[in-house]
Protein backbone atom coordinates (compact mmCIF):
# COMPACT_ATOMS: atom_id res chain seq x y z
CA UNK A 1 0.00 0.00 0.00
CA UNK A 2 1.29 3.17 -0.68
CA UNK A 3 0.52 6.94 -0.40
CA UNK A 4 -1.23 8.48 -3.65
CA UNK A 5 -1.88 11.89 -2.34
CA UNK A 6 -2.48 13.81 1.18
CA UNK A 7 -4.87 11.41 2.92
CA UNK A 8 -5.08 9.20 0.14
CA UNK A 9 -3.90 5.69 0.52
CA UNK A 10 -3.76 3.17 -2.64
CA UNK A 11 -4.63 -0.65 -2.47
CA UNK A 12 -3.49 -2.69 -5.55
CA UNK A 13 -5.82 -5.84 -6.69
CA UNK A 14 -6.99 -7.27 -9.79
CA UNK A 15 -9.14 -5.55 -11.88
CA UNK A 16 -12.03 -6.56 -13.90
CA UNK A 17 -15.20 -4.66 -15.58
CA UNK A 18 -19.53 -2.03 -15.71
CA UNK A 19 -21.43 1.30 -15.23
CA UNK A 20 -20.71 2.39 -11.77
CA UNK A 21 -22.43 3.23 -8.00
CA UNK A 22 -21.86 5.45 -5.26
CA UNK A 23 -23.11 5.60 -1.64
CA UNK A 24 -22.97 8.28 0.91
CA UNK A 25 -23.93 7.41 4.94
CA UNK A 26 -23.81 9.91 7.93
CA UNK A 27 -24.28 7.67 10.74
CA UNK A 28 -24.24 7.58 14.38
CA UNK A 29 -21.46 5.37 14.52
CA UNK A 30 -18.10 4.75 12.14
CA UNK A 31 -18.87 4.52 8.48
CA UNK A 32 -15.88 2.77 7.17
CA UNK A 33 -16.74 -0.95 7.08
CA UNK A 34 -20.49 -0.37 6.59
CA UNK A 35 -19.41 1.65 3.03
CA UNK A 36 -17.49 -1.01 1.97
CA UNK A 37 -20.23 -3.32 2.72
CA UNK A 38 -22.91 -0.71 0.72
CA UNK A 39 -20.60 -0.91 -2.07
CA UNK A 40 -21.23 -5.29 -1.96
CA UNK A 41 -24.88 -4.74 -2.26
CA UNK A 42 -24.38 -3.15 -5.73
CA UNK A 43 -21.38 -4.55 -6.93
CA UNK A 44 -23.03 -5.00 -9.95
CA UNK A 45 -22.92 -1.16 -10.84
CA UNK A 46 -19.27 -1.80 -11.41
CA UNK A 47 -16.53 -3.73 -11.34
CA UNK A 48 -13.47 -2.46 -11.98
CA UNK A 49 -12.18 -0.50 -8.86
CA UNK A 50 -13.40 0.29 -5.42
CA UNK A 51 -12.88 3.14 -3.39
CA UNK A 52 -14.38 5.09 -0.10
CA UNK A 53 -13.61 8.65 1.49
CA UNK A 54 -14.49 8.79 5.18
CA UNK A 55 -13.54 11.55 7.59
CA UNK A 56 -11.30 10.66 10.61
CA UNK A 57 -11.77 13.76 12.61
CA UNK A 58 -8.20 15.41 11.12
CA UNK A 59 -8.57 14.35 7.51
CA UNK A 60 -10.43 13.07 4.78
CA UNK A 61 -8.85 9.52 4.12
CA UNK A 62 -9.38 7.75 0.84
CA UNK A 63 -9.23 4.15 0.43
CA UNK A 64 -9.71 2.51 -3.28
CA UNK A 65 -8.11 0.14 -5.94
CA UNK A 66 -8.78 -1.53 -8.80
CA UNK A 67 -10.73 -4.52 -8.72
CA UNK A 68 -13.82 -5.75 -6.97
CA UNK A 69 -14.70 -5.10 -3.41
CA UNK A 70 -13.82 -7.96 -1.52
CA UNK A 71 -10.59 -7.72 -3.69
CA UNK A 72 -9.88 -4.32 -3.06
CA UNK A 73 -10.89 -4.20 1.08
CA UNK A 74 -10.01 -7.97 2.22
CA UNK A 75 -7.98 -7.68 4.83
CA UNK A 76 -7.95 -3.79 4.97
CA UNK A 77 -7.55 -1.83 8.09
CA UNK A 78 -9.79 1.35 7.76
CA UNK A 79 -9.32 4.00 9.95
CA UNK A 80 -11.60 5.07 12.79
CA UNK A 81 -14.07 8.18 11.39
CA UNK A 82 -16.44 10.45 12.20
CA UNK A 83 -19.21 8.48 10.73
CA UNK A 84 -19.48 10.22 7.28
CA UNK A 85 -18.18 9.24 4.23
CA UNK A 86 -18.80 8.69 0.80
CA UNK A 87 -18.02 5.04 -1.64
CA UNK A 88 -17.71 4.53 -5.08
CA UNK A 89 -17.67 1.52 -7.85
CA UNK A 90 -16.66 2.05 -11.15
CA UNK A 91 -16.55 0.95 -14.50
CA UNK A 92 -14.62 3.36 -16.79
CA UNK A 93 -17.02 5.28 -19.41
CA UNK A 94 -15.24 8.23 -19.56
CA UNK A 95 -11.40 7.72 -18.57
CA UNK A 96 -9.46 5.09 -19.00
CA UNK A 97 -9.36 2.30 -16.72
CA UNK A 98 -6.33 3.15 -14.33
CA UNK A 99 -6.19 3.59 -10.98
CA UNK A 100 -5.60 7.41 -11.09
CA UNK A 101 -9.20 7.37 -12.49
CA UNK A 102 -10.74 5.21 -9.69
CA UNK A 103 -12.98 7.23 -7.41
CA UNK A 104 -13.80 8.72 -5.17
CA UNK A 105 -11.04 11.35 -6.48
CA UNK A 106 -9.63 13.77 -3.66
CA UNK A 107 -8.29 17.19 -3.54
CA UNK A 108 -7.19 19.73 -0.87
CA UNK A 109 -7.66 23.21 -1.52
CA UNK A 110 -6.44 24.30 1.66
CA UNK A 111 -9.29 25.29 3.45
CA UNK A 112 -11.41 22.64 1.66
CA UNK A 113 -10.82 18.54 1.37
CA UNK A 114 -12.89 17.52 -1.35
CA UNK A 115 -13.91 13.82 -2.79
CA UNK A 116 -16.02 13.14 -5.33
CA UNK A 117 -17.48 10.30 -6.88
CA UNK A 118 -19.83 10.02 -9.62
CA UNK A 119 -22.10 7.69 -11.95
CA UNK A 120 -22.71 9.45 -15.11
CA UNK A 121 -20.62 11.16 -18.26
CA UNK A 122 -20.68 14.77 -18.14
CA UNK A 123 -21.23 15.68 -21.73
CA UNK A 124 -19.09 18.77 -22.11
CA UNK A 125 -16.21 17.68 -20.27
CA UNK A 126 -13.78 18.13 -22.69
CA UNK A 127 -14.92 21.38 -23.73
CA UNK A 128 -15.11 22.52 -19.91
CA UNK A 129 -11.37 21.06 -19.61
CA UNK A 130 -9.78 23.03 -22.55
CA UNK A 131 -10.96 26.48 -21.18
CA UNK A 132 -9.83 25.68 -17.84
CA UNK A 133 -6.56 24.90 -19.38
CA UNK A 134 -6.67 27.56 -21.34
CA UNK A 135 -6.79 29.80 -17.97
CA UNK A 136 -3.79 28.04 -16.54
CA UNK A 137 -5.24 25.04 -14.73
CA UNK A 138 -4.15 21.34 -15.05
CA UNK A 139 -5.45 17.86 -15.16
CA UNK A 140 -3.82 14.73 -13.39
CA UNK A 141 -6.12 12.27 -14.91
CA UNK A 142 -8.12 12.08 -18.29
CA UNK A 143 -11.69 11.25 -16.02
CA UNK A 144 -14.65 14.03 -16.28
CA UNK A 145 -15.11 13.90 -12.54
CA UNK A 146 -11.74 15.61 -12.17
CA UNK A 147 -13.15 18.41 -14.31
CA UNK A 148 -16.46 18.67 -11.97
CA UNK A 149 -13.87 18.42 -8.92
CA UNK A 150 -11.83 21.78 -10.56
CA UNK A 151 -14.67 23.82 -11.33
CA UNK A 152 -16.11 23.00 -7.94
CA UNK A 153 -12.43 24.06 -6.06
CA UNK A 154 -12.41 27.23 -7.83
CA UNK A 155 -15.95 27.92 -6.94
CA UNK A 156 -14.91 27.03 -3.33
CA UNK A 157 -12.09 29.66 -3.43
CA UNK A 158 -14.20 31.96 -4.74
CA UNK A 159 -17.46 31.31 -2.24
CA UNK A 160 -16.47 29.37 0.66
CA UNK A 161 -19.64 28.14 0.64
CA UNK A 162 -20.44 24.33 -0.59
CA UNK A 163 -23.89 24.41 -1.33
CA UNK A 164 -23.27 27.83 -3.11
CA UNK A 165 -20.10 26.27 -4.89
CA UNK A 166 -21.89 22.99 -5.99
CA UNK A 167 -25.07 24.85 -7.56
CA UNK A 168 -22.35 27.28 -9.37
CA UNK A 169 -20.56 23.89 -11.00
CA UNK A 170 -23.52 21.67 -11.75
CA UNK A 171 -24.95 24.72 -13.33
CA UNK A 172 -22.23 24.26 -16.11
CA UNK A 173 -22.11 20.68 -16.41
CA UNK A 174 -23.69 18.99 -19.60
CA UNK A 175 -24.80 15.39 -19.24
CA UNK A 176 -25.36 12.22 -16.60
CA UNK A 177 -24.55 12.89 -13.15
CA UNK A 178 -25.31 11.29 -9.90
CA UNK A 179 -22.94 12.63 -7.53
CA UNK A 180 -21.68 12.03 -4.14
CA UNK A 181 -19.49 14.31 -2.37
CA UNK A 182 -17.60 15.08 0.99
CA UNK A 183 -16.62 18.41 1.94
CA UNK A 184 -15.08 18.78 5.05
CA UNK A 185 -17.31 17.96 7.27
CA UNK A 186 -19.94 17.62 5.07
CA UNK A 187 -21.67 14.75 2.79
CA UNK A 188 -23.95 15.37 -0.01
CA UNK A 189 -25.51 13.90 -3.02
CA UNK A 190 -26.63 15.66 -6.32
CA UNK A 191 -28.59 14.44 -9.36
CA UNK A 192 -28.24 15.59 -12.79
CA UNK A 193 -31.62 17.76 -13.92
CA UNK A 194 -32.84 14.76 -16.16
CA UNK A 195 -32.64 12.60 -13.38
CA UNK A 196 -30.87 10.11 -15.93
CA UNK A 197 -29.08 7.89 -13.20
CA UNK A 198 -30.85 6.70 -10.62
CA UNK A 199 -30.04 8.26 -7.00
CA UNK A 200 -32.49 7.44 -4.11
CA UNK A 201 -32.10 8.64 -0.34
CA UNK A 202 -32.89 6.56 2.89
CA UNK A 203 -32.83 5.61 6.77
CA UNK A 204 -29.96 3.10 8.24
CA UNK A 205 -29.99 1.61 11.11
CA UNK A 206 -28.13 3.74 12.59
CA UNK A 207 -28.27 7.43 10.66
CA UNK A 208 -29.46 8.04 6.95
CA UNK A 209 -28.19 7.98 3.47
CA UNK A 210 -27.81 7.96 0.14
CA UNK A 211 -27.69 5.06 -2.88
CA UNK A 212 -27.70 4.12 -6.47
CA UNK A 213 -30.41 1.87 -5.61
CA UNK A 214 -32.57 1.23 -2.79
CA UNK A 215 -31.78 -1.94 -2.14
CA UNK A 216 -29.35 -0.76 -0.18
CA UNK A 217 -31.56 0.77 2.29
CA UNK A 218 -33.18 -3.06 2.74
CA UNK A 219 -29.84 -4.68 3.43
CA UNK A 220 -28.98 -2.27 6.15
CA UNK A 221 -31.94 -2.34 8.01
CA UNK A 222 -33.55 0.82 7.19
CA UNK A 223 -35.86 2.11 4.61
CA UNK A 224 -36.02 3.75 1.06
CA UNK A 225 -37.18 7.66 1.57
CA UNK A 226 -37.38 8.79 -1.36
CA UNK A 227 -35.74 9.30 -5.36
CA UNK A 228 -33.80 12.54 -5.68
CA UNK A 229 -34.70 14.68 -7.56
CA UNK A 230 -33.58 16.03 -10.61
CA UNK A 231 -31.94 18.94 -10.19
CA UNK A 232 -31.53 18.58 -6.55
CA UNK A 233 -28.65 18.86 -3.83
CA UNK A 234 -29.39 16.71 -0.96
CA UNK A 235 -26.92 17.39 2.34
CA UNK A 236 -27.01 13.96 4.43
CA UNK A 237 -27.20 14.34 8.26
CA UNK A 238 -26.78 11.62 11.13
CA UNK A 239 -30.54 12.20 11.63
CA UNK A 240 -31.86 14.68 9.18
CA UNK A 241 -31.80 15.13 5.38
CA UNK A 242 -31.82 18.51 3.42
CA UNK A 243 -32.39 19.93 0.46
CA UNK A 244 -31.33 22.08 -2.09
CA UNK A 245 -33.20 22.72 -5.34
CA UNK A 246 -29.85 24.18 -8.59
CA UNK A 247 -32.31 23.36 -11.24
CA UNK A 248 -36.29 23.61 -11.09
CA UNK A 249 -37.16 23.73 -14.41
CA UNK A 250 -35.43 19.76 -15.34
CA UNK A 251 -37.37 17.43 -17.87
CA UNK A 252 -37.31 14.61 -16.62
CA UNK A 253 -35.65 11.48 -18.33
CA UNK A 254 -34.63 8.20 -16.16
CA UNK A 255 -32.67 5.74 -18.16
CA UNK A 256 -34.44 2.80 -19.54
CA UNK A 257 -31.65 0.49 -19.59
CA UNK A 258 -31.75 0.58 -15.35
CA UNK A 259 -34.77 -1.23 -15.90
CA UNK A 260 -34.36 -3.65 -18.84
CA UNK A 261 -30.80 -4.52 -17.73
CA UNK A 262 -28.73 -2.43 -14.96
CA UNK A 263 -30.72 -2.02 -11.82
CA UNK A 264 -31.06 -4.85 -8.98
CA UNK A 265 -34.60 -6.76 -9.77
CA UNK A 266 -35.16 -5.68 -5.65
CA UNK A 267 -34.77 -2.17 -6.36
CA UNK A 268 -36.72 0.34 -6.84
CA UNK A 269 -35.94 3.14 -9.17
CA UNK A 270 -37.86 6.46 -9.93
CA UNK A 271 -41.11 5.08 -8.16
CA UNK A 272 -41.12 2.00 -10.48
CA UNK A 273 -40.28 -1.54 -8.79
CA UNK A 274 -37.40 -2.93 -11.22
CA UNK A 275 -38.73 -6.64 -10.84
CA UNK A 276 -42.23 -5.97 -11.86
CA UNK A 277 -41.05 -3.63 -14.39
CA UNK A 278 -38.96 -6.43 -15.89
CA UNK A 279 -41.91 -8.61 -15.36
CA UNK A 280 -44.30 -6.39 -17.57
CA UNK A 281 -41.45 -6.47 -20.18
CA UNK A 282 -42.01 -10.63 -20.50
CA UNK A 283 -45.63 -10.34 -20.60
CA UNK A 284 -46.09 -7.59 -23.26
CA UNK A 285 -43.19 -9.42 -25.29
CA UNK A 286 -45.41 -13.00 -24.90
CA UNK A 287 -48.39 -11.04 -26.13
CA UNK A 288 -46.63 -9.23 -29.11
CA UNK A 289 -44.46 -11.98 -30.00
CA UNK A 290 -45.93 -15.41 -29.39
CA UNK A 291 -44.48 -19.02 -29.95
CA UNK A 292 -46.83 -20.98 -31.20
CA UNK A 293 -46.53 -24.91 -30.36
CA UNK A 294 -43.24 -24.23 -27.83
CA UNK A 295 -42.57 -26.24 -25.06
CA UNK A 296 -40.35 -24.09 -22.75
CA UNK A 297 -39.32 -20.67 -21.98
CA UNK A 298 -35.83 -20.43 -20.79
CA UNK A 299 -34.02 -17.09 -19.31
CA UNK A 300 -30.41 -16.49 -20.23
CA UNK A 301 -29.14 -16.23 -16.17
CA UNK A 302 -28.95 -14.28 -14.59
CA UNK A 303 -30.23 -11.16 -15.70
CA UNK A 304 -33.29 -12.12 -17.90
CA UNK A 305 -34.78 -14.31 -15.32
CA UNK A 306 -37.25 -11.93 -14.29
CA UNK A 307 -38.07 -11.03 -17.89
CA UNK A 308 -38.57 -14.65 -19.11
CA UNK A 309 -41.00 -15.42 -15.49
CA UNK A 310 -43.08 -12.61 -17.06
CA UNK A 311 -43.10 -14.44 -20.66
CA UNK A 312 -43.94 -17.88 -19.18
CA UNK A 313 -46.70 -16.31 -16.91
CA UNK A 314 -48.67 -14.56 -19.87
CA UNK A 315 -47.81 -17.37 -22.61
CA UNK A 316 -48.65 -20.38 -19.93
CA UNK A 317 -45.50 -22.04 -21.18
CA UNK A 318 -42.99 -23.43 -18.45
CA UNK A 319 -40.26 -21.89 -17.68
CA UNK A 320 -37.61 -24.23 -17.41
CA UNK A 321 -34.43 -23.92 -15.66
CA UNK A 322 -32.37 -24.85 -19.32
CA UNK A 323 -29.20 -23.38 -18.64
CA UNK A 324 -27.00 -22.99 -15.93
CA UNK A 325 -24.66 -20.07 -15.53
CA UNK A 326 -21.28 -20.55 -13.58
CA UNK A 327 -21.51 -18.21 -10.58
CA UNK A 328 -18.05 -17.52 -9.91
CA UNK A 329 -17.71 -16.28 -13.71
CA UNK A 330 -18.60 -12.48 -13.87
CA UNK A 331 -20.70 -10.58 -16.20
CA UNK A 332 -18.91 -10.77 -19.89
CA UNK A 333 -21.76 -7.53 -21.44
CA UNK A 334 -18.82 -5.06 -19.58
CA UNK A 335 -15.71 -6.58 -19.66
CA UNK A 336 -13.36 -4.28 -21.33
CA UNK A 337 -11.30 -6.29 -24.29
CA UNK A 338 -13.34 -8.46 -26.73
CA UNK A 339 -10.64 -11.29 -26.31
CA UNK A 340 -11.87 -11.67 -22.20
CA UNK A 341 -15.38 -11.58 -23.52
CA UNK A 342 -14.72 -14.46 -25.70
CA UNK A 343 -13.46 -16.54 -22.92
CA UNK A 344 -15.32 -15.82 -20.15
CA UNK A 345 -18.44 -17.04 -22.07
CA UNK A 346 -17.13 -20.03 -22.73
CA UNK A 347 -16.95 -21.54 -19.42
CA UNK A 348 -20.30 -19.32 -18.10
CA UNK A 349 -22.75 -21.05 -19.11
CA UNK A 350 -24.02 -25.11 -19.53
CA UNK A 351 -26.81 -25.96 -20.77
CA UNK A 352 -28.77 -29.00 -19.37
CA UNK A 353 -29.19 -31.44 -21.78
CA UNK A 354 -32.33 -33.49 -20.70
CA UNK A 355 -34.61 -30.19 -20.48
CA UNK A 356 -33.55 -29.37 -23.87
CA UNK A 357 -33.31 -32.25 -26.19
CA UNK A 358 -35.94 -31.94 -28.39
CA UNK A 359 -37.92 -29.02 -27.34
CA UNK A 360 -39.01 -25.89 -29.29
CA UNK A 361 -37.32 -23.54 -27.33
CA UNK A 362 -38.33 -19.38 -26.15
CA UNK A 363 -34.81 -18.15 -25.02
CA UNK A 364 -35.72 -14.92 -23.36
CA UNK A 365 -32.93 -12.51 -23.12
CA UNK A 366 -33.45 -9.29 -21.82
CA UNK A 367 -31.40 -7.21 -24.56
CA UNK A 368 -28.81 -7.13 -27.41
CA UNK A 369 -25.77 -5.42 -27.88
CA UNK A 370 -23.26 -7.07 -29.51
CA UNK A 371 -24.73 -10.68 -30.01
CA UNK A 372 -21.69 -12.49 -28.99
CA UNK A 373 -23.21 -13.73 -26.24
CA UNK A 374 -26.69 -14.84 -27.91
CA UNK A 375 -25.14 -16.41 -30.92
CA UNK A 376 -22.96 -18.79 -28.52
CA UNK A 377 -26.14 -19.31 -26.22
CA UNK A 378 -28.51 -20.44 -28.99
CA UNK A 379 -25.72 -22.58 -31.02
CA UNK A 380 -24.99 -24.27 -27.29
CA UNK A 381 -28.75 -24.53 -27.17
CA UNK A 382 -28.92 -26.63 -30.64
CA UNK A 383 -25.92 -28.44 -30.16
CA UNK A 384 -27.49 -30.08 -27.16
CA UNK A 385 -30.38 -31.38 -28.87
CA UNK A 386 -33.13 -28.29 -29.01
CA UNK A 387 -35.15 -28.85 -32.11
CA UNK A 388 -35.87 -24.96 -32.09
CA UNK A 389 -34.81 -21.98 -30.51
CA UNK A 390 -36.97 -18.92 -31.02
CA UNK A 391 -35.67 -15.68 -29.53
CA UNK A 392 -37.20 -13.33 -27.92
CA UNK A 393 -35.67 -9.96 -26.47
CA UNK A 394 -37.77 -7.72 -24.00
CA UNK A 395 -35.65 -4.59 -25.26
CA UNK A 396 -35.77 -3.20 -28.55
CA UNK A 397 -32.80 -2.57 -31.13
CA UNK A 398 -30.19 -0.96 -29.20
CA UNK A 399 -28.45 1.11 -32.27
CA UNK A 400 -27.03 4.08 -31.09
CA UNK A 401 -24.29 4.36 -28.55
CA UNK A 402 -25.14 5.99 -25.33
CA UNK A 403 -22.98 9.21 -23.75
CA UNK A 404 -24.39 9.24 -20.83
CA UNK A 405 -22.44 6.64 -18.39
CA UNK A 406 -23.15 3.49 -19.83
CA UNK A 407 -20.37 1.66 -21.82
CA UNK A 408 -21.23 1.26 -25.13
CA UNK A 409 -19.81 3.87 -27.24
CA UNK A 410 -19.55 3.15 -30.66
CA UNK A 411 -22.10 2.26 -33.50
CA UNK A 412 -19.62 -0.50 -34.58
CA UNK A 413 -20.75 -2.26 -31.15
CA UNK A 414 -24.04 -2.68 -32.22
CA UNK A 415 -25.26 -5.88 -34.00
CA UNK A 416 -28.70 -3.98 -34.55
CA UNK A 417 -26.81 -1.58 -36.40
CA UNK A 418 -27.82 -0.80 -39.49
CA UNK A 419 -28.80 -4.36 -40.51
CA UNK A 420 -32.64 -5.47 -40.63
CA UNK A 421 -34.49 -7.94 -37.96
CA UNK A 422 -33.41 -10.89 -41.11
CA UNK A 423 -29.83 -10.13 -41.09
CA UNK A 424 -29.47 -9.65 -37.13
CA UNK A 425 -31.12 -13.01 -37.10
CA UNK A 426 -28.99 -14.48 -39.69
CA UNK A 427 -25.99 -13.71 -37.38
CA UNK A 428 -27.67 -15.28 -34.37
CA UNK A 429 -28.95 -18.14 -36.05
CA UNK A 430 -32.03 -18.74 -34.32
CA UNK A 431 -35.65 -20.33 -35.87
CA UNK A 432 -36.77 -16.92 -35.05
CA UNK A 433 -35.97 -13.57 -33.58
CA UNK A 434 -38.45 -10.69 -32.67
CA UNK A 435 -37.56 -7.53 -29.64
CA UNK A 436 -40.50 -6.01 -27.61
CA UNK A 437 -41.34 -2.76 -29.32
CA UNK A 438 -40.25 0.53 -28.42
CA UNK A 439 -43.81 0.99 -27.24
CA UNK A 440 -44.50 -2.21 -25.56
CA UNK A 441 -41.30 -0.97 -23.47
CA UNK A 442 -42.56 2.38 -22.28
CA UNK A 443 -45.76 0.72 -21.42
CA UNK A 444 -43.64 -1.63 -19.10
CA UNK A 445 -42.20 0.66 -17.22
CA UNK A 446 -44.93 3.39 -16.66
CA UNK A 447 -43.15 6.14 -16.87
CA UNK A 448 -44.10 7.72 -19.79
CA UNK A 449 -42.28 8.38 -23.32
CA UNK A 450 -41.79 12.08 -21.87
CA UNK A 451 -39.87 11.12 -18.60
CA UNK A 452 -37.77 8.55 -19.96
CA UNK A 453 -34.28 8.62 -21.83
CA UNK A 454 -34.30 6.39 -25.01
CA UNK A 455 -31.52 7.22 -26.98
CA UNK A 456 -29.43 4.49 -27.46
CA UNK A 457 -32.97 2.90 -29.04
CA UNK A 458 -34.03 6.19 -31.19
CA UNK A 459 -30.85 8.55 -31.09
CA UNK A 460 -32.96 11.02 -28.96
CA UNK A 461 -30.92 12.08 -26.39
CA UNK A 462 -32.23 14.02 -22.94
CA UNK A 463 -29.14 16.68 -23.44
CA UNK A 464 -27.19 18.22 -26.74
CA UNK A 465 -24.42 15.53 -27.45
CA UNK A 466 -22.27 18.14 -28.96
CA UNK A 467 -19.74 17.36 -31.05
CA UNK A 468 -20.14 13.34 -31.34
S1 LIG B 1 -28.70 6.37 -24.18
FE1 LIG B 1 -29.59 4.39 -23.53
S2 LIG B 1 -28.21 3.54 -22.00
FE2 LIG B 1 -27.67 5.71 -22.28
S3 LIG B 1 -28.80 6.80 -20.67
FE3 LIG B 1 -30.09 6.84 -22.49
S4 LIG B 1 -31.38 4.97 -22.33
FE4 LIG B 1 -29.69 4.75 -20.88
Amino acid sequence: MDTQTHGSEVITGRSLGESCGIVALAESIPVGYRLVQSLRIIQHRGQESSGISINTGKVLKNYKGMGLVNEVFSGVKIEKDTGIGIGHIRYSTAGSSTLENAQPLYANIGKFEIAIGHNGEIVNALQLKRSLESKGYSFATNSDTEVVMKLLSIELSKTSDPVLSMKNTFKKLVGAYSLNLMINQRVFVARDPNGIRPLVVGTTEFGYGAASESVVFDQLNGKMIRDVRPGEIVEIKKNEFDSFMYNESSKTAHCMFEYVYFARPDSVVDGRSVFETRMELGRILARESPVKGADCVVAVPDSARTHAQGYAEESGIPLTEGLIKNRYVDRTFIMPEQAGRESELDIKLNPIRQLIEGKKVVLVDDSIIRGNTTRKIVKMLKKYGAKEVHLRIACPPVRFPCYLGIDMKTKDQFIAANRSLKEINAKLGADSLRYISLEGLIEATSLGKENLCLGCLNDKYPVRIGSH
